[in-house]
């Protein structure tokens, strides 16, 4: 699996951070807090700074998030095949339906349909199982022209029962229901891959398969079919390349401009040379104020980790925080030269390594509603050993994370004691962002794979192994002194506050996301878990007193994760990067399986029990996603934009019909 770069998932306390008092700017009456539904709560964002951007750089943003927003069907049709034809007949019900809209069955069919909104189909979009519906068939199929095929979909949870499948073992292609392959076998596939592969460049390989559906002809042969401007998603993509040629001409430089032809070029011909040249322009254009991502990115959804769903983001730098990841980008080679990775596996020379603050503008495709905090891109190998990468963190959507769980009662349940709960109060919210920083901009372009090396070679453990190389560079920093001296960290002791929401998480809290008796699939939480249980394991005995260096302690029946030796569980912290970087660089696949299979992936179920019943009582909602602003074009008379505004006010469901009804092209 490629290099997947973000972290999806908050940072644990930030889910914690209760009762703080605020360092960030709050706009006075914004609400950060919107509807709640199933596991969800909407959240809003706010795009502070817009109005202090000139008409040229308004414009700009208006016509990229106009192509952000004509994405959204292509990934509700790579989500899975029948995503859209169930989304168009339910949002149908839903404004045209005359019967009691207070029956159980209109009030189950709502949630469902707001659920379907955010998943972009009918997997859970963080579990990725299917919803079951809470209405019945017989009610939904006399309210529509639902056909018996589509109805098994919907409510037969033996068909298509999960969007993507890992499970050790089986067909991972045939049993995911995600829309990549169509008649092909996981064999099959991977037969196809490693012959493209071997017949393509081997030093600058394109990646092979992102931007085509795998499809078996009627006669056996198998063949890729291309999401171009006049191939699969032909229509879309033709709205996407239009606004896209819109928002040229207010580009803020010619290397711009450059990157939006490109891209326009490689959405046309679908040839991923083009594309590689467009991640190359795009990673070196740092100077302008406003920037975007717009295309296929993302291997998530796809078992084999090689098909790329499409999601937008537009955004602007904040100039403030940007100094800080700027101080860490300054020092990068320091970093690479000081950690605990063996030498042969360092880089000789860290590159390029630009790192900024941004603040979200739009949240398009496979990042809305549910979005990333951090981005780090281009995925492809060699474009980032040979140019490097660009890595944001996303200082808007943090912050209005922050904001909505304030006083949610998270840290009084769970923190071990005061002194703990002390420091995260103190300390939360600068060390996740310091966290992230350390994560994005220098954990995942550290360390370089030995000559010779499938990137690949780790298979479906790939992403797990390459989220918790970039957490345990995080974890191992956040306590160099060198953090204080940069003026990144408040003092000596402000670290700890993160090992302990961090241990906290993957020890136990993260799994409230999960139902029980189910195991953990996805990437940055296998990550987490084996880092925290691989330290748990590792520290027996090895404080500083002979005590455990992490402690999972009960009292009156709940448990609690109790850090005995700080520096001690950083020096296990190094140990585990260097292995896990070692096994990256050879390609170990075999160590691999066995750290992610023994940590990351089980769940001890009376532990998953009593947390579970705890997080119940206070009744938070595990996933946030957010609900855009509306940006609104001022024009003359002559149809030239005068300004741009932007407004807070649109309804989750509101938003979601008009971008069915505004950009769709059926
Ligand atoms: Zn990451």
């Amino acid at each position: 699996m490629k290099k997947i770069i973000r972290s999806l998932l908050l940072p644990a306390s930030v889910m914690l951070a209760s009762c703080v008092g605020s360092t960030q700017q709050q706009e006075e009456g914004f609400n950060y807090i919107d509807e709640r539904f199933a596991d969800i709560q909407m959240l809003r964002y706010n795009v502070e700074g817009f109005d202090a951007l000139s008409l040229q750089q308004k414009t700009f943003v208006y016509y990229l998030q106009e192509a952000a927003l004509w994405g959204r069907d292509i990934l509700f049709d790579q989500n899975g095949r029948y995503n859209l034809e169930i989304r168009r007949m339910m949002e149908k019900l839903y404004q045209e339906y005359d019967g009691d809209r207070e029956c159980a069955d209109f009030k189950a069919f709502e949630v469902y349909l707001k659920r379907l909104w955010f998943s972009n189909g009918i997997h859970h979009h963080y579990g990725s199982e299917k919803f079951s519906p809470e209405f019945s068939r017989e009610w939904f199929v006399a309210q529509t022209s639902c056909s018996d095929e589509i109805a098994e979909v919907i409510f037969n949870p033996d068909v298509m029962p999960k969007r993507v499948n890992q499970a050790q073992g089986e067909d991972l292609v045939l049993t995911s229901a995600s829309n990549y392959y169509h008649g092909v076998t996981q064999a099959e596939a991977e037969a196809f891959y490693a012959r493209v592969k071997a017949e393509g460049d081997q030093q600058r390989p394109v990646m092979h398969g992102m931007n085509s559906t795998l499809v078996k002809a009627e006669d056996g042969t198998i063949y890729e079919e291309r999401w171009t401007t006049n191939g699969k998603y032909g229509k879309s993509l033709t709205k996407v390349v239009e606004n896209l040629k819109l928002a040229r001409p207010y580009a803020e430089d010619a290397k711009q401009q450059e990157v939006i032809d490109k891209l326009v070029e490689y959405y046309e011909t679908g040839d991923l040379h083009t594309f590689d040249q467009y991640a190359i322009a795009w990673l070196q254009n740092t100077e302008p104020l406003v920037d975007f991502v717009n295309g296929f990115t993302e291997s998530y959804g796809d078992p084999l980790g090689m098909k790329a769903s499409w999601e937008s983001i537009v955004n602007f730098k904040d100039l403030d925080a940007t100094k800080r990841t700027e101080q860490l980008s300054a020092n990068a080679q320091w970093f690479e030269d000081n950690s605990p990775v063996a030498p042969e596996f360092k880089k000789e020379q860290v590159k390029g390594v630009s790192a900024k603050v941004i603040r979200a503008a739009i949240l398009g495709g496979d990042l809305y509603p549910s979005t990333a905090i951090g981005i780090n891109l281009p995925n492809s190998n060699w474009v980032r050993a040979e140019h490097g990468s660009k890595s944001v963190t996303i200082a808007n959507l943090t912050n209005a994370y922050a904001q909505s769980s304030k006083g949610n009662g998270m840290l009084d349940e769970f923190v071990y004691g005061e002194e703990e709960a002390e420091l995260i109060r103190k300390y939360g919210e600068v060390t996740d962002a310091l966290h992230t920083d350390l994560h994005e901009c220098l954990g995942h372009g550290s360390g370089k794979l030995l000559p010779g090396v499938d990137s690949e070679a780790l298979k479906a453990y790939g992403s797990t192994i390459e989220e918790a190389r970039a957490d345990l560079f995080a974890l191992y920093y956040l306590a160099d002194p060198k953090l204080v001296e940069l003026g990144l960290m408040p003092d000596a002791e402000a670290y700890k506050s993160n090992y302990i929401s961090q241990m906290q998480n993957g020890l136990l809290t993260q799994i409230v996301r999960i139902k029980l008796g189910d195991q953990i699939e996805e990437a940055h939480m296998r990550n987490r878990a084996l880092i925290a249980y691989w330290a748990y394991e590792h520290g027996k005995g090895k404080a500083e007193n002979g005590q455990d260096v992490i402690e999972m302690v009960k009292r009156d029946g709940k448990t609690y994760v109790r850090i005995n030796d700080y520096e001690a569980l950083r020096t296990l912290f190094g140990e585990l990067l260097a292995e896990i970087q070692r096994i990256k660089s050879t390609g170990d696949f075999e160590a691999a399986r066995k750290l992610v299979e023994t940590y990351g992936v089980h769940i001890e179920y009376d532990i998953h029990k009593e947390i579970l019943e705890r997080y119940e009582t206070l009744n938070i909602a595990p996933y946030k996603g957010f609900i855009n602003p509306v940006y609104t074009a001022v024009k003359d008379a002559e149809g030239n934009i005068t300004d741009v505004t932007v407004s807070y006010t649109e309804g989750y469901a509101e938003q979601m019909l008009r971008y069915s009804k505004d950009y769709s092209v059926e």
